[in-house]
Parts: C-alpha cells; sequence; structure tokens
C-alpha cells in the first residue's frame, strides 16, 4: 500500500504539518495530476515533488540546472533516509554507471537530472526501462526566453509529454510575475495542469532601503550592530566592487569571500562551498551567485546597488531567512544609482521595445525605493497580490518617512537644468548643479561663468544631500532625465508641467544622519537566556559533525530545529523525535549525541 503523504512528511523529515498550498499540491500530483507552482523561495517547493516521489511508485526524475548544487541536495536526502542520485558532466563514467544501476533496479525514491542530459539519447533510453514516479521541473522560470535566467536546454523539456505522457509534471518556480508564468505554462504545456499560486509575502524578511552616502561604512555598520557572525549575502554590480568590498570586510576582520563570473571556476567552487558549510560567511557576490542556493540561515541580503528590477530584487533577497527566523533585506540606494542604470539601459544592445523594457523595470523598482508607503504590500502589489496596508516589519512602517512639498524646489533645479542646457557639450553632474544652487564658488562654476546664472544661490534653505535627494527624487519619478553621452540632464514633458506649475510634487525626506537611533534594527531573534548556552554548544557538536562528514551544517540540523531542542531540552528520544525537523533517519542517527550535548555540563 502506498504511504500517506502526511505520514512521510513526519516520519522522513520530521515535521508536523504541511504548509499553505503543499498539502492540496502534494495530493494532486500523487494523483498522477500534472501541476505549475509558483512559491516563493523558502516557500517549501522541495516537499511537493520530493513527497509524491515517495509516495508513488517508482523513480522521481527531478530536471534542475544547479549542477553545482546537486551533491548537496542529494547529500541531504540521503541524511534523510531517501535514496536520491544524480547525473551530470561533473561525474566520471564509473560514477554514472553506478547512478544508472540503482535507477535501473528501482533503488532510487529521487532521481537529479541536468537538463542536458535529456539531449541524450540514452538517457532518454535510459529512463525508458525504468519506472518514473513524476518529472519535477524545478526552476521552471529558465524555460522563459526573455527572463535573466534562460536556458535553451529547459525548451527540450516540453518532449517529456510526449514520450511519457502517462507520467505526472509538476514544474516549480519562485518568479511570480504574470508573463512569466504564462511563458512557463505554454513553453512547457501545462495550461491544462493545475497552477498553484502562493501568497508571495516572506514575512519574516525585514524590507529596508535607505540612502546611499558612504555604502562600505553603513554596511559595515548594519553587519556589527544587527548581524555579528551571520552569514549573509552583499550584492554588488561590477566585478571590481565585488573585489574591493570583500578585501574592505576582510581588512575590518569579518569573514567575507568573492563570488563573480569572472573568477576561476575552482575558486567559485570553493567560496560557494566555504558559504554553505561554515557558519557565519559573507558571500560579497554579483548576481552570478545565488539561484538555489537553499542555505536556510542566511540572515541578511544586502544590496550595495540598485538592482535593475524589482523581479531581480525580489529573488536575491528571497535567499534570507528560509528557515523562518527574522531576516534582514537592505537596499543602500543613491542618486549616482539612477543616472548609472538609466545609462546603462542607454547604452543596451537591442531594440526600441526591449530598452524600453528595461525602462520599465528600473522605474518600478525605483518607485519601490521611493515609496513612503509599506514597502511590502508595493512588493506585492507588484505581483499581483494585495497584502494588509501596513505590514509593521519593514523600514516605512517602523519609521514612517515625513512627506514634504517639493514643488518649488523642484522647479529650482529644474530651472538651474533649463540654464544648463545652453551649454550641452559640457558634462555638468548633480554636484554642478547642487554648488549653483547652493552658491558655491568653485573652480568648476568661476570657469563656466555659473555664478551669473540668475539661480545662483537661491537654494540656500536646502543642506547638499537634500539637493541630491531632489534630483534623485526628480529622476525617480520621470521629472528629469539622463541624456546622451555626456550623461546630461535634461527635462522631459513632466518637468515642464512643474515648471509650469501645474504639478505638485511629493517628496521623501531625505533622514538626517544623525537621526540614527531611529533607524530601525531587526528584531533580536528570542532565545530565552538559559537556553542560549545549549544552542551555542549545539551549534558547536553539529559544526563537528558536518566537519566529519563533509556535510553543510544544516543539513545536519537547521537552526529553527537547534533552537527549539535548546528551548525545550528533550530528555528522551521520544521527546527529541517531536521536535520539527528531527525525523526518524535523524533521530536514530544523532538522537543520543544530541541527548548527551544536552546532558552534558555546560
Ligand atoms: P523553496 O524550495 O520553496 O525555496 P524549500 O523546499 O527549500 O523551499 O523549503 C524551505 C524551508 O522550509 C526548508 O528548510 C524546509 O525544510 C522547510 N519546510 C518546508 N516545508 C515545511 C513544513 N511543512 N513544515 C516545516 N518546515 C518546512
Ligand atoms: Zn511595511
Amino acid at each position: 500500500m502506498a504511504p500517506l503523504p502526511l505520514d512521510v512528511l513526519q516520519r522522513v523529515f520530521g515535521y508536523d504539518a504541511f504548509r499553505g498550498d503543499q498539502s492540496e499540491i502534494i495530493e494532486h500530483v500523487s494523483g498522477g495530476g500534472d501541476a505549475l507552482v509558483l512559491m516563493p523561495t523558502g516557500g517549501g517547493k522541495s516537499l511537493c515533488y520530493q513527497i509524491p516521489a515517495l509516495v508513488r511508485p517508482g523513480v522521481g526524475v527531478v530536471i534542475s540546472p544547479l549542477i553545482a548544487l546537486m551533491q548537496d541536495q542529494v547529500d541531504a536526502l540521503l541524511a534523510l533516509g531517501v535514496r536520491a542520485g544524480f547525473l551530470n558532466s561533473t561525474q566520471d563514467l564509473g560514477e554514472r554507471r553506478a547512478v544508472e544501476a540503482a535507477f535501473l533496479a528501482g533503488e532510487l525514491d529521487l532521481l537529479y537530472l541536468a537538463p542536458e542530459r535529456l539531449r541524450v539519447e540514452s538517457t532518454l533510453r535510459l529512463l525508458d526501462r525504468g519506472k518514473i514516479a513524476l518529472f519535477a521541473i524545478d526552476e521552471a522560470h529558465c524555460v522563459a526566453q526573455w527572463g535573466h535566467d534562460f536556458r535553451p536546454d529547459y525548451l527540450a523539456l516540453s518532449q517529456l509529454h510526449e514520450r511519457w505522457p502517462d507520467v505526472p509534471r509538476i514544474a516549480l518556480t519562485a518568479t511570480a510575475t504574470e508573463a512569466t508564468h504564462t511563458e512557463i505554462a505554454t513553453r512547457l504545456g501545462l495550461q491544462e495542469a493545475k497552477h498553484f499560486v502562493a501568497s508571495f509575502d516572506r514575512p519574516n524578511i525585514q524590507y529596508r532601503i535607505a540612502p546611499k552616502n558612504e555604502p562600505r561604512r553603513q554596511l559595515l555598520e548594519l553587519l556589527r550592530t544587527e548581524h555579528p557572525g551571520d552569514a549573509g549575502i552583499v550584492y554588488c554590480l561590477s566585478r571590481a566592487s565585488v573585489e574591493k568590498t570583500a578585501e574592505f570586510l576582510v581588512g575590518q576582520g569579518l569573514t567575507a569571500l568573492p563570488y563573480h563570473a569572472g573568477l576561476e571556476a575552482s575558486t567559485r567552487a570553493t567560496n560557494q562551498s566555504r558559504f554553505l558549510r561554515e557558519d557565519g560567511v559573507i558571500m560579497v557576490a554579483t548576481i552570478a551567485f545565488g539561484m538555489g542556493i537553499d542555505k536556510p540561515d542566511v540572515r541578511f541580503v544586502a544590496h550595495l546597488d540598485l538592482p535593475k528590477s524589482v523581479e531581480g530584487y525580489y529573488q536575491e533577497t528571497g535567499r534570507a531567512g528560509r528557515d523562518g527566523l527574522p531576516s534582514t533585506a537592505w537596499l543602500a540606494y543613491g542618486l549616482a544609482d539612477v543616472v548609472q542604470q538609466r545609462k546603462m539601459i542607454d547604452d543596451s544592445e537591442g531594440d526600441l521595445a526591449h530598452r524600453r523594457r528595461l525602462s520599465q523595470h528600473l522605474d518600478a523598482m525605483l518607485a519601490l525605493c521611493e515609496t513612503v508607503s509599506c514597502r511590502r504590500s508595493q512588493l506585492l502589489a507588484y505581483f499581483g497580490q494585495s497584502g494588509s496596508e501596513s505590514c509593521g516589519n519593514c523600514d516605512t512602517c517602523l519609521a514612517p518617512p515625513e512627506t514634504w512639498d517639493g514643488t518649488v524646489a523642484a522647479q529650482k533645479v529644474l530651472s538651474t537644468v533649463f540654464r544648463l542646457d545652453r551649454e550641452r557639450r559640457q558634462r555638468f553632474g548633480a554636484g554642478q548643479i547642487v554648488d549653483i544652487l547652493l552658491g558655491k564658488r568653485t573652480p568648476k562654476v568661476d570657469q563656466f561663468d555659473h555664478h551669473s546664472l540668475t539661480v545662483f544661490g537661491i537654494g540656500t534653505e536646502l543642506a547638499e544631500g537634500e539637493w541630491r535627494g531632489v534630483i534623485r527624487q526628480l529622476l525617480a519619478q520621470g521629472m528629469l532625465a539622463v541624456e546622451g553621452t555626456y550623461q546630461t540632464f535634461a527635462l522631459t514633458d513632466a518637468s515642464r508641467d512643474v515648471l509650469r506649475g501645474e504639478r505638485t510634487v511629493h517628496m521623501r525626506r531625505e533622514p538626517k544622519r544623525q537621526a540614527r537611533s531611529r533607524t530601525p534594527r531587526a528584531p533580536q531573534v528570542a532565545l530565552a537566556p538559559d537556553a542560549a548556552p545549549l544552542f551555542e554548544r549545539l551549534r558547536e557538536w553539529r559544526a563537528g559533525v558536518a566537519k566529519e562528514q563533509g556535510l553543510p551544517a544544516y543539513v545536519i540540523f537547521h537552526d529553527a530545529t537547534l533552537r527549539e531542542i535548546a528551548t525545550r531540552k528533550p530528555e528522551s528520544l521520544a521527546a527529541l523525535g517531536s521536535v520539527g525537523g528531527v525525523g526518524e533517519n535523524k533521530l536514530a542517527k544523532y538522537g543520543q549525541q544530541v541527548l548527551d550535548t544536552i546532558a552534558s555540563p555546560a
């Protein structure tokens, strides 16, 4: 008789109950139905195919582009007592033969395959000779041709249905926009499948977007005051800034590693493996890093540069806090980011429609940065989901920004731009505009006679940083443009409305630097004082086991599990077995050691 899904959840994975749509999805796929699952990172997608694979006769075949992570995924399953293997290009013939033999002998529950394997006829014939429980297509957005993760090999996955019409397919992704959703369904032939769209909210992530002034110092303060000893990811736009930032953090005594496409493959692999295996490593990376990284205890994701789209931002920040514990998503953003991104769009290859699309992505990201209402509700609205008006766990909810009527200030900036427009061949950046408004006699002001402009010195009511904020917000709201080779500021139709007094401009007040005490802090993870020392002892024990077995620490037990053990201090194997994340296999393997650690003197 086939085991019941809930029974498998409790026995194998050690969890009490299904979350969200898991139960319905698992029921549907176990019964032979096709499914398309949209669920945020950390939502619990893996169980949606792992449990049906265990419930149905045969092997669950998982297509995943993440070759570098397959070994870890398989190790994590083996630790649970699930029989898993993988086939990809990193193996030698002998290893491959062994996995194939296990597959044919019915000795596997799950088989992970790189998509390019399916282009090899011998793989298809191999699959024909075994019994397949289901096909799971992970990271299904890789089939979307306009997406940022497109993999041509994914297009071939439409053949699965033709070749094995009776095998259910489940496609999963954390990319949520309607366009991607539709494209996945069409390209994989899943229009008839049941679609499950989960809530995309990640309540344990605190979203914060701060004005950028000294990004590295700001980052350091965040790490020192809120995340000492925590694992996290710092995203930078360029390879050079990745390297510099990593060096800077190392110079400050932190464990930070660089990751970008320009590094040797072996360096990348080593750094990724250290990030996954060691506690408290900070990965400084371009967006080349992160897809499929299922490290559950990433406590923060920091962006030192503006992401290009809300989708990208949400994917990247989503890598924080998969274990459901409080985590921080922090972004530093400034005027130069807007100018740089606009320029990158202007310079990009592709037709007008392509550039327009990039521009729309950027505008949505800028709107998120400049909003004075809840960041989370704006994010969810972007994905077509409505949340509450105020989440209570983002910077704008925790410290509501003041707004002010910036119409006159905007007019002053725009008039200055209008006057400088006559000298088009010169590149005058924001600095020159601010100096003119403040009436500063700098060498560059003198050189171009800018002190004779009528706008010279008309803006002494605001400080330099505030003027930069005004310019940034005008750019973000499309009331000012950046144009041409010299990246000069230019007026837009909207700026003319402002200049004519036909449009009011609401602005976000720039936070004063010294108002630091008002910056929200990530809520401290509450662990009772008498539980904390035991938690640390358990972590030490776990680090030892992980090292000995060459496994990432979280494969042994998640932090969330160790916290619960430290709090409840179970005295018997039975009591330990009721802790979330302690399944039969781990109880048998580690149970006694954990009880000994609990009993050992502090
Ligand atoms: P995703 O692939 O959607 O990003 P995962 O499958 O990695 O998410 O699951 C995220 C985390 O949630 C994992 O640590 C997993 O063990 C845990 N998890 C998933 N389902 C449950 C559940 N029903 N009860 C408790 N924990 C769960
Ligand atoms: Zn909020």
